[in-house]
């Protein structure tokens, strides 16, 4: 059964190269890297390369890459280290459309004697950097904004949040899970001092991530035990997929360019038709600043969660902006704090793409929801 995947910001298929790399170290070289041998040397050794060609991707120094198991290890560690970094300071500032591996921990803080800024966005789900001025304290310990949203591919302004807390000692993390790969990046023209990324969304497999810790920024790891990572995050490495995210990452680092120039002409392609072809739809975002692979649209007077069932009995897969919970379908907190209308909130649709859909699926695709969206319509009571 053939599928039309149009959700590789939930996650992606791995690459052909990437599984490539990695079969020798699921194999033959299954040695433990911390074994004095040079059976396990080896697999040391493909690991040191792999965090070079990670640290490539993004601009960093070898050493300030840490391996860890997913992206919402990395932010997690990312807010614990900030904060035990600064005992004294009790503060912290993130905002309302971070992804729950931030946010939720962010809520827990709340319960450890900490007071949360969660700022909020405007109906372009931009970020104001007065309100991020506004909310900075002499007690303000972090500040963590995601690079670019999940739901809505919205870009923040990064470099210029690195500007204004440059020299403050306040540390600043991004989550920027969904914009490694996609866009160019480069950590040491951002001033920040911690980036958390994950191998799934860029086409390495489940279960790896990295954090990036800038040299010289006080550390203190999440995971305890061992020594692997130089003593930053315990746990014997998963050489393979280390290998494979290296591998994903140097194959993103190649691609970037070409790959933003494609993927933003199939979403734009999307956008277009679905615009011209159904009245009362609406695009969700910043049009201006967001990755080139992702879109959110409402279909005013409809419930998103039909279309994507219908789309499913296609073998179509997208994602929608609700979080079925218990029945009901609550609309996502990333749009609610986009003030998106009631008409609109519940029919949104999220598709984001990658280097391996084709035209065809796309012009397949937006057939199936022009047709899906006039039946919706044409039954709904409003
Ligand atoms: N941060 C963002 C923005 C994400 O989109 C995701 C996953 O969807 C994560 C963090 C969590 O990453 P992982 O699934 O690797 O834990």
């Amino acid at each position: 059964m053939e599928f039309i995947y149009l959700d590789n910001n939930a996650t992606t298929m791995v690459a052909p190269e990437v599984k490539e790399a990695m079969s020798p170290w699921l194999d033959v070289n299954y040695g433990n890297p911390s074994s004095a041998y040079s059976f396990g040397n080896r697999v040391l050794s493909a690991i040191e390369q792999a965090r070079s060609q990670v640290a490539s991707l993004i601009g960093a120094k070898s050493e300030e890459i840490i391996f860890t198991s997913c992206g919402t290890e990395s932010d997690n560690t990312a807010i614990a280290c900030a904060l035990n970094a600064n005992p004294l300071k009790k503060h912290i500032i993130t905002t309302i459309v971070e992804h729950p591996a931030v946010y939720k921990y962010c809520v827990l803080m709340e319960s450890h004697g900490y007071r949360v800024s969660y700022l909020p966005v405007d109906t372009s789900g931009r970020l104001s950097m007065q309100d991020l001025e506004n909310a900075l304290l002499p007690d303000t310990a972090l500040v963590s904004v995601m690079y670019a949203n999940n739901e809505t591919g919205v870009v923040f302004p990064i470099k210029e949040i690195g500007e204004l807390l440059k020299g403050t000692g306040i540390i600043f993390h991004t989550d920027a899970v969904q914009a490694v790969g996609k866009i160019p990046i480069n950590v040491k023209e951002l001033n920040v001092d911690m980036l958390s990324l994950s191998g799934h969304k860029l086409h390495a497999p489940k279960g790896i991530g990295a954090l990036y810790v800038r040299e010289g920024l006080p550390y203190y790891p999440l995971i305890i035990g061992g020594h692997q990572e130089n003593g930053r995050r315990a746990g014997t490495e998963n050489a393979a997929s280390i290998v494979g995210l290296g591998k994903a990452c140097q194959l993103a680092e190649s691609l970037v360019f070409k790959e933003a120039a494609y993927l933003a002409q199939l979403r734009n392609k999307i956008e277009n038709t679905l615009i011209n072809n159904l009245p009362g739809s609406i695009i969700n975002g910043d049009k201006e600043n967001r990755l080139p692979n992702t879109t959110n649209i409402s279909f005013e007077f409809i419930d998103g969660e039909a279309i994507l069932m219908m789309l499913d009995m296609q073998n179509i897969c997208v994602s929608t902006g609700s979080a079925c919970s218990s029945g009901s379908s609550e609309p996502s907190r990333v749009l609610r704090a986009m003030s998106v209308p009631p008409t609109a909130i519940h029919g949104s649709l999220r598709l984001s793409l990658s280097r391996y859909n084709t035209t065809s699926e796309i012009d397949k695709a937006t057939e199936a929801v022009t047709s899906i969206v006039r039946k919706l319509r044409a039954i709904s009571p409003f």
